[in-house]
């Protein structure tokens, strides 16, 4: 390895030029905003984000004054009962929703089970839902599950290939539902341009931004999208667990019905009415008590986006994916990885992976073993998830170091690091 620093336009690939982009990366004073574990490098926040710094101290003020003092008084006293849309309005500028359309609320699964039967609600004619065949397995299982509920008047289509999704729609689609970036292999959907493809064929959308809220900035109203849901424990760094959120387009707001009509959706849940009157606003999604520790975790988790500017966030995203590729195409050649993201920046997320026959979930607990965190999803892919908050050039150039070393030396092929553990 030369440490030599390079001056000329084109980055080199040695330790040296990774340093010098991290000294001027705008962004690299964020990662003192979370604690990462020292002799890790973690390439998994696509999947589990890290601490944010002050989200244990919040909890445990929390634990002790709001709930061990202050009791049932902290329902008032201390906003437990605004955090559902408190941190739903934090979220929404990261995911360009206007005011008054985010909750926070229940896991991503539930909140797409209500935004699916509230999309098909609203289209009562037609009976196709479309989405596609690599969409994550839950949302495809959902949507089966509101077709059950709906007296199997439905269908569910699914597409193969990204670029069939607009031909698949026609007068007879309800519902589109995406994930606007892939959990396997980070491809990026063009959100514009599907959610026009879609109302021009007189269907909603309903977008899945598990992998986008945080990583890139999002468009909702931008793009005139109907419903949306994503995740606060990936790249928003809720923690494990913690509550996900939910988008409904202001026009829907009141005139249909989601079906999970708990009474925290209800008008005004105090007043313990006999019969259900569905709130008016965005707060018809909520549906039972929030759990409130886990609230109070995300919200100050959403501490570490004051003053981000998410240009230069997608700007370093698709630096660090780009550079990951290259290292890996250079230093680990040979050893039999096939990318499987999209090589143009603007077609991916903030993740990259790789396949590899042999060796997949094996290479990844090597890595991890050595304190690279990826993570392995069958039948083959080895990803990685790079976080512009906190992963900085030379956790790239360092990851993919060990991974040659691993590579080379064929040091994943143990028999301990092929036995698959129950969560990969
Ligand atoms: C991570 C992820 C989920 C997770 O759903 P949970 O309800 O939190 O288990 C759902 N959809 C997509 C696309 C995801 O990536």
């Amino acid at each position: 390895m030369t440490s030599r620093i390079q001056d000329n336009a084109a980055p080199g690939l040695d330790l040296a030029a990774a340093v010098a982009r991290d000294a001027a990366d705008p962004l690299a004073p964020f990662r003192d905003r979370f604690d990462i574990p020292a002799e890790v490098i973690y390439l998994d926040g696509n999947s589990l984000g890290v601490l944010p710094k002050g989200v244990a101290e919040r909890v445990a003020e929390s634990v002790a004054s709001e709930w061990g003092t202050g009791l049932i008084r902290s329902w008032n006293a201390a906003g437990w009962i605004d955090l559902p849309r408190h941190v739903g309005a934090r979220i929404a500028p990261l995911v360009g929703a206007e005011p008054d359309c985010v909750v926070a609320a229940d896991s991503t699964t539930v909140n797409l089970f209500k935004v699916v039967s509230a999309a098909v609600s609203l289209r009562p004619e037609r009976t196709k839902i479309v989405t596609e065949t690599r969409n994550f397995p839950t949302d495809n299982y959902i949507a089966e599950g509101v077709i059950r509920q709906c007296g199997d008047r439905h269908r569910l289509v699914h597409v193969d290939r990204p670029q069939e999704i607009a031909a698949a729609l026609d007068d007879d689609t309800a519902v589109l539902m995406l994930t606007h970036v892939n959990y396997r292999d980070g491809s990026l959907h063009d959100m514009a341009a599907l959610t026009r493809a879609a109302h021009d064929a007189g269907a909603l959308v309903v977008w899945d931004l598990a992998h986008s809220a945080g990583a890139l900035a999002v468009d909702l109203a931008g793009c005139n999208a109907d419903f949306a849901v994503g995740c606060g424990y990936k790249y928003l760094n809720g923690g494990p667990g913690a509550p996900a959120f939910l988008y409904v387009a202001p026009r829907h707001h009141g005139g249909f019905r989601q079906p999970l009509s708990g009474w925290f959706g209800h008008r005004d849940p105090f007043e313990f009415t006999p019969q259900y009157d569905a709130a008016g606003d965005i707060g018809q999604y909520l549906c039972g008590t929030p759990p409130v520790l886990s609230m109070v975790a995300l919200d100050a988790a959403l501490d570490v986006w004051e003053g981000v500017n998410m240009t230069a966030l997608r700007a370093k995203s698709q630096a660090l994916t780009g550079y990951f590729i290259e290292l890996v195409e250079t230093r680990c050649a040979g050893h039999g990885l096939t990318l499987i993201s999209p090589r143009d920046p603007d077609s991916r997320g903030s993740q990259i992976s790789f396949t590899h026959a042999e060796g997949g979930y094996a290479i990844i607990s090597a890595l991890i073993a050595e304190g690279v965190i990826g993570d392995f999803r069958a039948p083959d892919v080895l990803r990685f998830g790079f976080t512009p908050l906190y992963t900085s050039f030379a956790d790239v150039w360092h990851a993919v170091d060990r991974m040659a070393a691993i590579m080379n030396e064929r040091r994943w092929d143990k028999p301990e690091f092929h036995a698959r553990k129950a969560v990969t």
